[in-house]
């Protein structure tokens, strides 16, 4: 197979496909991104060619973690409500409605039978449209430019069957064979192509998920770092000494947990508007979870009766204020993506 070896060439028709052609879901967004993070994982050439073969499961697992972080974390809308794309049927599927608050990796370790069956699924119902499509995308922006076929691959070579419908099938034993020159380009380019493909991404996705606070950070779908809410403690410990759930009188030291009221899942920081001081039993029964209600009822007296007082608290809320956004504002829409809520904190019986 001959490959395309001009830098400028590559670069271009990648950027071609990302802004370009049909965008009825998102994976060639994933399928961008994969090829990026593939190359910049393969290091610097000679390359070995039998990396070069990447199998349609890899690409699948990969897939698998793109999507298995919007889906089941931050719960973004990925297309019209009845008409979920492919893979979040897959994912929703075998992971059913159950409650997933963990990192992905977590995830591949724990339920690796459920995760193997979503990556078997996606191998065979994610691919035929968009495998062969980005190729075929990536010589559209050639348009006549380039002499009679068989064209040099551009992006990679594939392993699909045309069907006499002009669809292709592709082959779920096997998998892509990567063009080195492309591998090479992604890797000089890593910084301002991978940026690209975020950018289209949520050019796609923002208008189905109005007021979603961090779309960037859930798009990208990286593990956040370290949420450190405990240094808060110390603004809140002199106005109060019970648990905010039970009302159970808290004792000085690590008992003391700070909990995020609306899960930082969904907020995505960590600000003294939305944290209060819990007790471990209840901090741990709430986890993820949206309080019920009437907790955040109780937020926003708690806010309004110490904004004069805590001057961090004062300077967090006028953010929020700023934005036109209010508690409940975030925790209706936070409800209405799919958090899940929990009935009370203690749990009855
Ligand atoms: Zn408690």
């Amino acid at each position: 197979m001959e490959f395309e070896s001009n830098h400028e060439h590559i670069r271009n028709a990648f950027m071609s496909i990302l802004t370009k052609g049909v965008k009825n879901n998102t994976y060639k967004f994933a399928l961008a991104r994969f090829l990026l993070d593939y190359s910049r994982k393969l290091g610097s050439p000679p390359l070995e060619s039998k990396k070069l073969k990447v199998k349609y499961t890899k690409v699948a697992k990969e897939f698998f973690r793109y999507y298995w972080m919007q889906e089941c974390k931050s719960h973004l809308r990925q297309g019209p409500i009845n008409q979920p794309p492919e893979i979040i049927t897959i994912i929703r599927d075998e992971f059913k409605e159950a409650f997933y608050p963990q990192s992905v990796d977590k995830i591949i370790k724990k339920e690796l039978v459920r995760v193997e069956n979503c990556i078997f699924r996606i191998t065979k119902k994610c691919f035929d449209d968009v495998i062969p499509r980005f190729e075929i995308d990536a010589e559209a922006y050639f348009g006549r430019q380039r002499s009679k076929p068989p064209y040099s691959r551009i992006l990679y070579n594939y392993w699909a069957r045309e069907q006499k419908s002009k669809n292709f099938v592709i082959d779920t034993n096997g998998g892509i064979e990567l063009n080195p020159h492309a591998i090479s380009m992604l890797q000089h380019n890593y910084e301002p192509l991978y940026r690209s493909v975020i950018l289209e991404w949520i050019r796609f996705l923002e208008r189905r998920n109005f007021g979603v606070p961090h779309l960037v950070q859930k798009i990208e779908a990286r593990e956040m770092g370290p949420r450190d809410q405990a240094r808060f403690k110390k603004y809140l410990e002199p106005f109060t000494n019970s648990c905010f759930y039970c009302s159970g009188k808290l004792l000085q030291g690590r008992c003391t947990h700070v909990d995020h009221v609306i899960p930082y899942d969904y907020v995505g920081d960590t600000e003294l508007w939305n944290l209060v001081l819990a007790c471990q039993k209840c901090n741990c029964e709430k986890s993820g979870h949206l309080p019920p209600e009437q907790h955040i009822m109780r937020l926003q007296e708690r806010n309004e009766e110490y904004r004069g007082q805590i001057k961090k608290l004062e300077k967090s809320l006028t953010e929020l204020e700023y934005g036109g956004y209010d508690v409940c504002w975030h925790y209706n829409n936070a409800a209405s993506f799919g958090y899940a809520k929990l009935d009370s904190i203690p749990r009855q019986g």
